[in-house]
């Protein structure tokens, strides 16, 4: 592997000019690593853990936009809702509320992400496509008090099999265009599609990706 700056370089050229933000994601690495990556121009960076988040949002640069995109539980929402710019796994009704009542009464308005569930693993958490377009009812959208729902974020399968990647992408990406024409149709602001890691990124952003969540082909491997 290259250093961190050229490994982000290598990604960016792979990316479209405009249109698709590349999100870091720094999980399990050390705040060298994100002030490395910082360094080098990336400004976005994506943890996991909200404990983590919090310890490396005290020692770093305020002007870096933090990305949760960790399963997050509700007794954890109040760092979360803090410190990150955009909350990308809300995977049921219970997260929202929690997220959007801690972010009312701290009068901090966060945007987030529903998570979909498309993959063929069971263990993922997110919202089953038919499930979400139930759950998305108009009443819903509208009692949100400080949580703005922006978009969607999704995996596909871990698989190598590269049509069900390709087949995984597409369902999530048909989720937010029912999302987008129907309930979501006069909602300002909902636009993301956050799918691609590592080692599908490029089909994600084929498939109509606009943000994509790279760890490991910027920081090398985590040490779990
Ligand atoms: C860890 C993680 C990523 C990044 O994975 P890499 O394979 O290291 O790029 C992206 N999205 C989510 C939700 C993750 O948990």
């Amino acid at each position: 592997m290259g250093s961190i700056a050229d490994n982000l370089r290598q990604i960016r050229a792979t990316l479209p000019p405009e249109g698709v933000e590349l999100v870091a994601v720094s999980k399990f690495h050390p705040a060298e690593a994100i002030a490395a990556a910082y360094a080098a121009g990336q400004r976005s960076f994506g943890e996991s853990r909200a404990n983590e988040l919090k310890t490396k949002a005290e020692t770093l640069p305020d002007d870096i936009r933090w990305h949760f995109i960790g399963h997050l539980q509700t007794n954890k929402v109040r760092p979360v809702v803090a410190i990150a710019s955009l909350i990308h796994s809300v995977d049921s009704a219970r997260l929202l509320d929690a997220i959007d009542n801690e972010a009312a009464r701290i009068g901090r308005p966060i945007d987030v992400l529903l998570q979909i569930h498309v993959a063929k693993e069971e263990t993922k958490f997110g919202f089953h496509p038919d499930e979400l377009i139930d759950f998305l009812t108009p009443e819903r959208v509208a009692s949100l008090k400080a949580a703005r729902i922006a978009g969607v974020m999704g995996m596909a399968s871990n698989t190598d099999d590269s049509d069900r990647i390709t087949a995984d992408f597409r369902a999530i990406r048909q989720v937010f265009d029912t999302l987008s024409s129907g309930v979501m149709a006069t909602y300002p602001g909902f636009n993301i599609v956050s799918m691609g890691m590592s080692h599908d990124y490029l089909a994600a952003v084929d498939e109509g990706s606009n943000m994509v969540r790279v760890g490991s082909a910027i920081f090398g491997d985590r040490d779990y």
